[in-house]
């Protein structure tokens, strides 16, 4: 399992720590490994990241520790009342621009500890909902591009049996210019439906939407052949299944490239992702509607 650490740019940062000051007394970015706060500036439309001092716990016994403390687990929530004040503290890693953070929000309270543990509950509960968002594609419900890039952000090494494939609608164009955008999104749904079904969405296997009419469908345990023969089975139903969508059954075909890890020396996500592209478009220039 890859540890992931959630990625923002500068500017989501920015975003996410004006959003939650309205919940927290101090909303900070710490480096785990010096303690030291950082802030995010703006100057001329630009984004840049600034040193800002020692980390300060609102007890001020802490001092610098608190960042490491913080940074212990990957992400929870907790009281302290080290000298007498009830804090009430949430703190999750993050991979800000290639970085690695602990993102910290902290207020005192003088709620009761049960009112206090289920309003901390709830923020978390939001948090969780707004990074499924950032990681779901909302017209198909499928991962999106920013979830491959969380995940992949490491190497592929550690994953035994990598493989993927890249998947694209054929002549897709036609298909909006012949029933319109609105079936086009149709089509896309239930196209990212099927493969999620049949495919299989878990922590092994899953399909993300790369963009426009492209998915990739990734599986973590397998080899090649395996993989492929899988894929074929699934596209031969798939053919078969009658995609429809205000009752018209729309006919398309699908062309798909496939990769594994075992083929690519540095074993990083887009070199596996490259060779599987050129297969697919191998596919295409001779008429779609294959798997190589
Ligand atoms: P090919 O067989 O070579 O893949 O051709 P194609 O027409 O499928 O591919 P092309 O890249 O030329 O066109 C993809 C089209 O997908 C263009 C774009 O308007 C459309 N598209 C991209 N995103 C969406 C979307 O979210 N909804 C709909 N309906 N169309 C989209
Ligand atoms: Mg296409």
């Amino acid at each position: 399992m890859i540890k992931m650490k959630f990625q923002y740019t500068f500017a989501e940062m920015k975003k996410q720590i004006i959003c939650s000051s309205e919940n927290f007394d101090v909303v900070r970015i710490v480096n785990p490994k010096t303690g030291r706060e950082y802030s995010i500036e703006v100057k001329n439309g630009k984004y840049f990241i600034k040193k800002k001092q020692d980390c300060i716990c609102l007890s001020n016994k802490l001092n610098s520790k608190c960042g490491k403390r913080f940074s212990q687990k990957v992400y929870f929530s907790e009281f302290d009342n080290n000298d007498g004040r009830k804090l009430k503290i949430v703190s999750k890693h993050v991979n800000l621009e290639g970085k690695h953070f602990i993102l910290e929000m902290i207020s005192e309270t003088h709620d009761n500890v049960d009112e206090l543990k289920s309003r901390l509950n709830k923020y978390a509960d939001i948090m969780k909902m707004q990074k499924k968002a950032l990681i779901t594609d909302s017209l198909t419900t499928v991962y999106n591009r920013r979830y491959i890039d969380n995940i992949f952000s490491h190497d592929c090494k550690n994953i035994n049996g990598f493989c993927l494939a890249v998947m694209d609608i054929d002549k897709f164009k036609h298909i909006n210019d012949m029933y319109g955008h609105t079936l086009g999104d149709a089509v896309l749904g239930s196209t990212a439906k099927y493969w999620k079904k049949y495919f299989g969405c878990d922590r092994q296997k899953f399909i993300a939407r790369f963009g426009g009419d492209e998915f990739i469908l990734v599986s973590k345990d397998s080899n090649l052949i395996k993989f492929k023969n899988n894929i074929e089975s699934l596209y031969i139903s798939f053919r078969k299944t009658e995609i429809f969508s205000r009752n018209k059954n729309i006919d398309f075909t699908l062309s798909i490239g496939c990769a594994s890890a075992d083929e690519s020396e540095n074993k990083n996500f887009n070199d596996i992702f490259d060779i599987a592209d050129k297969r697919l478009y191998l596919v295409k220039n001779n008429g779609g509607n294959n798997i190589l």
